[in-house]
């Protein structure tokens, strides 16, 4: 296909207004593609290498500017080619305007070939300036693309200019893309979505559709080096854990950065960005602890920890001093420490586990990695929930996640069946003005404490009690609360006491709810201790008008 005619046709694409139009204008373009296809594909996004190849063609603008501006004439320089974009805002709209295609100097060049430009040479060209390094690189890319513009007339030229800014923006994403792979080649939409989380190829996937249909879409499996979407987590709370699902996985939520590690025992261990960047080089020690470790191919999903010397978890940002570095990485390392925390399995020994349920998964990753597998806990009590919250907390992590046990790994997907709680950001102060004797191992102890807000409603009582809160507290905490509120005990009935008001709790909740069970008329959900508020007074608790205006919120 002549990439002018590529052009006309994308052209018509970006100035059609309606969506359903876009995908058939683009599926239209895909079917009669031929051989192009897949380059052709990858153009309409934008791109001259799949998705999870992280080549760039490192071409900066000013190079760019260069290029055109040369192609365009004698006349132009590469400042009036910024200043156009200054005012044009766009670079597409700049090359169009600068009557470039008039094949200036070619003998000059050694450009001798009279033949339109087609997309498969304009990707090709694209591509072999991406793989050009070294001195004197950036004068032989100026050079090429010179080549390029010098040959393309204005509607090609547009998006000639912004292939190679990456700035492609003709409103088609990789979702009409994926729609008009299916229209084009009658395949169910679900079908193409699968095989792109798996192979992240749009070029590739397009092919498969158009030769194999469903039967070749459905064989696409997952190859260990070429990285995979990552699942992603919504923010969700231990409630909407426990009510959609039988039981709920919690796992540490380490503060670090996301990696996918590549093991081939025979071959490379690489490892992946949450991007699908490869940041192998700047993290030898996952890479050396994963071929130590497994032997078997495999795809490991997890987070890259940075630690101190006591392996205790430092903050995100002196992961962020490793990741994706290229040099000095080595000294990096005796600076900052990197470690592994894994959490999931895509693939072991010659098995894609995507469709495999978590604890399925899970399993195997037990199974495949003998260390750093990040601890799972199954419940479905919101307390323990809240317990190992508390624990994460304390030792200086980030929260937990709430995973589906039973769900599938959806890559790039950010669905319900991963839930990120984090701890909340709003938090209450509130009096204790009751509590319970504990059971077991915490008899001598007051447990479960009332908690109560100050009542300033008009003719309201002091304190209005809001909800119970036991859970946060380490033993050590507990027996400490005991004394300091058993000289405040005013009543006793059973194992419940009240108290005459005096410690304030700082506490986080996930929700608050009007509830009949307490005297404020309100309730907490899933309360939690945060901390003792040795600053504050029962006067100083927060009021019940507080906690209305938190509900109107
Ligand atoms: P966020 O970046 O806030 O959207 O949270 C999701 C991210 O948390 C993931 O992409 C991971 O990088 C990170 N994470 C930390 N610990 C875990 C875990 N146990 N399971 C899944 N993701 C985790």
């Amino acid at each position: 296909m002549d990439f002018a005619d590529f052009a006309d046709r994308v052209d018509d694409i970006e100035t059609e207004p309606a969506d359903l139009e876009v995908t058939s204008l683009v599926a239209a373009l895909l079917d009669e593609a031929g051989t192009d296809l897949p380059v052709v594909v990858r153009l309409l996004l934008g791109r001259i290498v799949p998705a999870w190849d992280s080549t760039t063609l490192d071409v900066g603008p000013s190079r760019c500017h260069e290029a055109l501006a040369r192609a365009a004439g004698p006349n132009v320089t590469a400042d009036d080619v910024a200043e156009a974009l200054a005012e044009a805002g766009e670079i597409g709209a700049v090359a169009e305007s600068l009557d470039t295609g008039g094949q200036r100097g070619l003998a000059a060049f050694g450009e001798t070939d009279p033949d339109p430009l087609t997309v498969v040479e304009v990707h090709d060209r694209l591509r072999s300036l991406a793989a050009a390094h070294g001195s004197g690189s950036q004068d032989r890319k100026v050079d090429a693309l010179f080549g390029l513009f010098n040959r393309a007339d204005p509607v090609p030229a547009r998006y000639l200019a912004r292939l190679v800014l990456s700035e492609m923006r003709i409103g088609v994403g990789e979702g009409t893309v994926r729609d008009a792979i299916a229209e084009a080649f009658d395949v169910p939409v679900d079908a193409v979505e699968r095989a792109l989380q798996v192979t992240n190829d749009y070029g590739a996937v397009a092919v498969r559709a158009r030769d194999e249909g469903r039967p070749g879409l459905d064989a696409v499996d997952l190859s260990v080096g070429r990285p995979v979407r990552a699942m992603l987590a919504q923010a969700g709370t231990a409630a909407d854990a426990v009510e959609a699902w039988d039981a709920v996985a919690v796992e540490t939520k380490y503060d670090g950065a996301r990696v996918q590690v590549h093991h081939d025992p025979g071959g490379e261990t690489a490892v992946y960005s949450r991007n699908m960047a490869d940041v192998t080089d700047a993290l030898p020690e996952i890479v050396e602890f994963v071929a130590d470790a497994v032997d078997v191919p495999a795809i490991i999903d997890g987070e890259a920890l940075a630690v101190d010397v006591s392996g205790d978890p430092l903050p995100f940002q002196e992961v962020l001093r490793r990741f994706r570095r290229k040099h000095d990485v080595a000294r990096m390392r005796e600076e900052v420490a990197v470690e592994l925390r894994a959490f999931d399995c895509l693939h072991v020994d010659g098995t894609d586990l995507l469709d495999a349920p978590l604890h399925e998964r899970r399993e195997r990753l037990e199974e495949t990695l003998p260390s750093a597998v990040s601890p799972l806990s199954v419940t479905d009590d919101p307390d323990e929930i809240a317990d190992r919250e508390a624990d994460a907390l304390d030792a200086g992590h980030e929260g937990v996640m709430l995973k589906n046990p039973d769900a599938t790994y959806t890559p790039g997907k950010r669905g319900r069946n991963w839930l990120k709680r984090k701890p909340d950001v709003e938090t209450l102060d509130l009096v204790v003005t009751g509590a319970e004797w504990g059971e077991g191992r915490r008899a001598n102890h007051l447990g479960t404490f009332l908690l109560s807000a100050r009542d300033d409603r008009a003719g309201g009582d002091d304190f209005a009690t809001i909800g119970k809160v036991a859970t946060g507290i380490s033993d050590e905490r507990l027996a400490d609360l005991s004394e300091r509120l058993e000289p405040l005990i005013r009543r006793q009935d059973g194992t419940e006491v009240s108290l005459t008001p005096s410690v304030v709790f700082e506490v986080g909740y996930e929700e608050i709810q009007a509830s009949p069970t307490y005297g404020s008329g309100y309730a907490l959900r899933f309360p939690r201790f945060v901390a003792v508020r040795e600053d504050k007074g029962p006067e100083d608790a927060d009021a019940l008008s507080r906690i209305e205006r938190l509900v109107a919120d």
